[in-house]
């Protein structure tokens, strides 16, 4: 699939000389992708991928979506959009689905067209009830890219500016194995987290308003924390009066398998004060939003208005998608057939000194990779592995800290047991081709 110029390579000169410069494409010679089917996509010159990504990025349930069409186009036939001015049916619709889905009492929706303003959202209200600008964010986070979710982004490489209209706090938690809290035992971990976490509280001017974090860290890696650690958060949080926000922007719609919204593997942290979503819900049709009980959500004294965000399209899309994964038990799917995705991929990488780990929760897969012999992250391996990967007829993610050297797998929540089957063995084509395996190279390759 290299070597000959595709008609990519003009597009991409073409999108280096108008877009930004920091706007992250993929691969050495960036994929157009024309269109989709089920958990396939193709490119501009016909080569077929499996798609390992766009789960998270582009198709919740799968690719091209029958329901999904066609309740776009018939609505699109009625009307595009209508604005929040007016009562907006398929809007009502889906707040109510959503609203109960959430597992918060009272709960009021309000609908974004991306995950960085569903917490944009989210950060105003908190700040706003909580009349306080302080923010507890957990280190290694990904949030957004607007002015206020930058800001808050523990993932500092992600984040473009150090300026920031909040103060935000990092704590502990997302990540283990690294730093000083690796090698702890669950409960020692989860200590560790709240002692830090009180630590940091007793460092605070006054009043902080939320804690907002990913169940499983998305861009930081697919990291996560031991069950229970929310709920041990939530304690401190509560006898503060501080908010919790779950950031559910990947986390969201049964994509762990076990749960269908990522908080809830604490159960016992209760319910959120608020929850975010965004991606998959719209199967590529641009909806975020923000759920929260009554009281915080009516915080805001101002009326306001959001043109886009709830458009009939896009809400026609979401109820059509969600009524699917529904009625598919698409989260009984990724249980299980991630289940046997991830045992495939550990024995795949068993004898790798490359690949550290291999975890997850159910279509929510990392693999990280380190250098042999001194365990540092290898990034250089992660692009070599991503490249090859696609060579094979792949699309994976890759993410994890400053160093980006976890490989993502996120397929579309449909995904079959035989395309389960048929991505583990391209990827573990793709790991040799990389020459992770350092019995034979002696060392990982960029
Ligand atoms: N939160 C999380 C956890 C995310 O992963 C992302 C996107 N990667 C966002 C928020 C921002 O979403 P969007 O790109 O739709 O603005």
């Amino acid at each position: 699939m290299t070597g000959e110029p595709t008609t990519g390579d003009q597009l991409y000169a073409r999108h280096r000389a108008v877009l930004p410069d920091w706007l992250a494409l993929y691969y050495q010679r960036p994929i157009e992708i024309t269109h989709g089917e089920g958990r396939h996509v193709w490119d501009a010159d016909g080569n077929r991928y499996l798609d390992f990504f766009g789960g998270i990025l582009t198709t919740m349930t799968a690719h091209a979506l029958p329901e999904v069409t066609k309740a776009i186009t018939e609505q699109a036939g009625r009307i595009l959009h209508s604005s929040t001015l007016y009562l907006d049916r398929p809007m009502v619709d889906l707040a109510e689905r959503v609203a109960h889905l959430s597992g918060i009492p009272d709960a009021r929706v309000f609908f974004t067209t991306s995950g960085t303003e569903a917490n944009d959202t989210a950060l105003l209200l908190a700040t706003t009830y909580r009349r306080s600008n302080q923010i507890l964010a957990m280190r290694n986070s990904y949030h957004g890219r607007s002015f206020s979710t930058v800001g808050i982004t523990g993932n500092r490489s992600w984040s473009p500016t150090s300026i920031s209209p909040l103060q935000t706090l990092y704590v502990h938690g997302g990540v283990r194995g690294r730093g000083p809290f690796a090698g702890l035992s669950d409960a020692a971990f989860i200590d560790a987290c709240v002692a830090d976490l009180e630590d940091i509280l007793g460092q605070a001017h006054g009043n902080v308003a939320a804690l907002i974090a990913e169940p499983v860290q998305g861009v930081g890696g697919f990291t996560s924390p031991p069950d229970g650690l929310f709920a041990a958060f939530r304690e401190v949080l509560d006898r503060h009066g501080i908010l919790w926000i779950t950031d559910e922007v990947q986390t969201g719609w049964g994509r762990t398998g076990d749960h269908f919204w990522g908080w809830q593997a604490h159960d016992a942290a209760g319910p959120p004060d608020l929850l975010t979503f965004a991606k998959g819900i719209g199967n590529g049709m641009s909806i975020g939003g923000v759920v929260a009980r009554a009281e915080v959500m009516n915080c805001l004294s101002a009326n306001s208005i959001s043109t886009f965000g709830g458009s009939p399209v896009t809400m026609a899309a979401g109820l059509a998608n969600l009524n699917h994964l529904v009625e598919h038990d698409l989260q009984g799917n990724a249980r299980r057939v991630g289940g046997l995705l991830i045992e495939r991929l550990r024995a795949a990488c068993a004898g790798l000194d490359g690949v550290r780990e291999v975890r997850g929760r159910g279509l929510m897969i990392g693999v990280e990779l380190v250098e042999p012999g001194t365990g540092d992250p290898a990034p250089e391996a992660a692009s070599a592995v991503l490249e090859a990967a696609r060579e094979g007829g792949l699309l994976i993610g890759k993410g994890g800290g400053h160093n980006s050297s976890v490989l993502r797998i996120a397929p579309p929540l449909s995904l079959t047991v035989a395309e389960a089957e048929e991505g583990a063995d391209i990827l573990e084509a793709a790991l040799h081709t990389a020459a992770l395996n350092t019995t034979q190279s002696g060392r990982s390759v960029g």
